[in-house]
């Protein structure tokens, strides 16, 4: 990877180690990183507040998870080694989840337990009520069950004193449930990435409007506000922009001087990034790539000011691709995490033949589904031309095809990354 500055970079023509028409996705998002400085500012906020935050202090467990030793099973707690002697227990006493159960214990008896009750310190062991005769007032156990079964020990979960989040985690469904088990009502998080982006072209009419001939509604704009709400960024939509070199100066220079990160669409490709690179060569250290993929060959990425500047294919479905492909880890690690999400590449058998040309990695747009027999198969969702946004709407997944193979025959196996997740 080159060590030569993003300015130096920028001002270059193609040559040696950065050649901007040769760019792989791979080496595109590595250099990408090396300029990526998370966040640093905290805040601290409700737990509630907490889902899909970064976590700006390891969190130190103040308690035991459970506090006490507690039944694990709805059933009968008892003195393992009396069973040497006793052929069956009395029920001495009830134990409820809640209440401690105080009596001493007597030998030869045992404790009617419920699932979450603690466990007194004199008796050892549970046997699950299925796995009992009552006679009366009387157990016969149908079974013995091993020292200790049945009880859920105090720590075990979670010991006092243990690191159970470290700084940089991304706080997911799970650790708000977490963190309320610990007692925690407040968590100190990175502050939120400011994001600006807007839309570029004198094609572009507001959804406001009637449609008019020679023009398009800005579709853009509302991919970008969803993909960017789902990664719980600030949000700014700057709007669309006329394809003239005064107006996309000034959104370019107000956006960057507000925001960690600025996106525009369109614009960057050959021909119409004449109004762009220059704008961008005076104010700023922007590198204009052809990246050999396809949707999204155009790409432009570097800095104004401060800010991280990404500027994506003006296509629907190469905005989408560009933004999953690159921007997303690059906005993940700028939030601060240390662990960004790594989408895995499942293999799956293909149902259907794929064209493809050698050369370019290829996202195509793919749907995954489970055939009569049971078994994970992957077709394509017909048209993959970059424009064609509905054909990304029926699509679950993206079939990724790396750059030296050529066509795919129905049966060979492909690799596919999921569009959607559990949570
Ligand atoms: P460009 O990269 O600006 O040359 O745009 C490539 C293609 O994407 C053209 O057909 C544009 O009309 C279309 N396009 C650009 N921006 C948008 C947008 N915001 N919404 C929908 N289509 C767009
Ligand atoms: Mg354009």
């Amino acid at each position: 990877m080159s060590k030569k500055t993003l300015a130096q970079l920028a001002a270059m023509t193609p040559c040696d180690d950065y050649d901007p028409n040769s760019m792989s996705v791979a080496q595109a998002k590595q250099f990408i990183r090396q300029y990526l400085h998370p966040v640093q500012e905290t805040e601290r906020i409700a737990i509630r507040d907490a889902l899909d935050r970064v976590c700006a202090q390891a969190i130190v467990s103040p308690i035991n998870v459970p506090d006490y030793d507690n039944s694990a099973m709805d059933g009968y707690a008892f003195v393992h080694a009396e069973l040497a002697q006793y052929s069956q227990l009395r029920i001495a006493g009830k134990a409820f989840a809640g209440s401690a159960y105080t009596d001493k214990h007597q030998p030869g008896t045992c404790l009617r337990i419920m699932t979450g009750a603690v466990v007194p310190a004199d008796v050892d062991t549970v046997i699950a009520q299925e796995w009992v005769e009552c006679e009366g007032e009387n157990i016969r156990l149908q079974q013995l069950p091993p020292l200790g079964a049945n009880i859920r020990r105090a720590g075990e979960d979670i010991a006092a004193g243990q690191t159970v989040f470290e700084q940089g985690h991304l706080f997911q469904v799970a650790d708000i449930g977490l963190l309320a088990s610990l007692g925690i009502a407040e968590v100190e998080v990175l502050r939120p990435l400011r994001v600006a982006f807007f839309s570029t072209g004198d094609e572009l009419l507001d959804i406001s409007q009637p449609l008019q001939a020679g023009k398009i509604y800005d579709s853009n704009r509302y991919t970008l506000f969803a993909i960017l709400k789902k990664l719980g960024v600030q949000i700014s939509d700057l709007g669309a922009i006329p394809d003239q070199a005064d107006r996309l100066e000034t959104t370019l220079l107000t956006a960057a001087s507000a925001h960690d990160v600025v996106i525009s669409s369109g614009g960057v490709s050959v021909g119409e990034a004449d109004l762009m690179k220059p704008l961008l060569q005076q104010h700023g250290q922007v590198l204009f790539w052809k990246i050999a993929m396809k949707p999204g060959r155009p790409l432009a990425y570097g800095k104004i000011g401060e800010a991280h500047y990404f500027g994506l294919p003006g296509n629907p479905v190469a905005v989408m691709v560009t933004f999953y492909q690159f921007v997303q880890s690059a906005l993940q690690i700028l939030m601060g995490q240390s662990h960004p999400y790594e989408v895995p590449l499942l293999t799956v058998k293909l149902a259907q033949g794929l064209k493809k040309a050698k050369g370019r990695m290829e996202f195509q747009r793919g749907y995954l589904y489970c055939d009569e027999q049971g078994e994970w198969r992957v077709k394509s969702t017909g048209n993959q031309s970059s424009g064609v946004l509905s054909s990304m709407s029926r699509a679950n997944c993206l079939i990724v095809l790396d750059e030296d193979c050529g066509h795919v025959e129905a049966g060979e196996l492909v690799q596919v990354q999921l569009l959607k997740g559990l949570i």
